[in-house]
């Protein structure tokens, strides 16, 4: 049986329950133990002992139950989502994009361009501002059901779902536009920033690993093009991706 205790109503209720417990139990040991005469004359006394001890023993216990509960939440939440950006880790990536695996979908790897500049000029907190902003500007022109995740440092991985290269590509070009209409307010500076972005086609039964891959050697072109823009997969200008045996857990 598991219990869970998130709440001060579950305390009380296990409080309630296991007080309860202990009472029947000990009417039931006294009747079994005791000549009767004597197990109802201890009755009161008795009872009242088993509730004062078991109750107070078992609001302790419910509320460091309730702390593990939460404190469990927290670690699955920190899990799931990356710490400064608030999408998805690497992990829950993975744990999430298993889910619609008979649809098409459209990869997107992206990078900020220039990055270490910025951090070397404005600094870290400035750096994570445009991290967030950017993460921000990801997750507000994709739709709920796409997976937007931070896969380390200033790189990103989108999954679209139900969309094919062009679409993919599309929208990769929408969110670069996005990005750099997009200003970074950092204290009194005005800081522009731009992304470069890798498209490609994942198909129905396709290996995740293997479009990410893709994604990124488009994304790879797409930086020694100029950066700011967004390319798709090509095998004939990028190389065939090395089909990968298992997805990452
Ligand atoms: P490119 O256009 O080729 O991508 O150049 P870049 O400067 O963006 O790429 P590079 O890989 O040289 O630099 C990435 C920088 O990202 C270096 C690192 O300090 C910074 N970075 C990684 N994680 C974080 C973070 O969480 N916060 C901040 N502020 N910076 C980070
Ligand atoms: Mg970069
Ligand atoms: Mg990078």
């Amino acid at each position: 049986m598991s219990w869970q205790v998130r709440t001060m109503g579950d305390v009380w209720r296990f409080t309630a329950v296991i007080a309860a417990v202990m009472l029947l139990g000990s009417l039931a040991l006294r009747f079994l133990m005791l000549p009767v005469d004597l197990a109802m004359r201890t009755l009161l006394p008795g009872s009242a002992m088993a509730i004062l001890l078991g109750g107070p023993i078992a609001w302790v216990v419910g509320q460091r139950m309730r702390e593990v509960s939460r404190l469990g939440e927290r670690l699955e939440h920190a899990l799931r989502h990356d710490l400064l950006t608030g999408v998805h880790t690497r992990l829950s990536f993975y744990r999430t994009a298993k889910a619609p695996g008979d649809r098409p979908r459209a990869v997107i790897v992206t990078d900020i361009d220039n990055f270490k500049g910025l951090n070397d000029r404005y600094g870290h907190f400035a750096g994570d501002q445009a991290l967030r902003q950017f993460a921000a500007i990801l997750t507000a022109h994709c739709r709920a059901s796409d997976i937007v995740a931070r896969f380390g440092g200033e790189e990103f991985v989108i999954v679209i779902l139900d969309a094919g290269a062009a679409e993919g590509l599309a929208i990769a070009e929408r969110l670069c536009a996005r990005v750099r209409a997009s200003p970074i307010f950092f204290g009194e500076h005005r800081l522009r920033l731009t992304a470069s972005f890798g498209v490609a086609d994942l198909p129905p039964g396709g290996e995740m690993d293997t479009a990410i891959q893709q994604a990124d050697r488009a994304l790879y072109r797409a930086k020694h093009t100029g950066r700011d823009r967004a390319c798709l997969f090509d095998p004939a200008r990028d190389g065939a991706a090395i089909p990968m045996g298992t997805a990452a857990a």
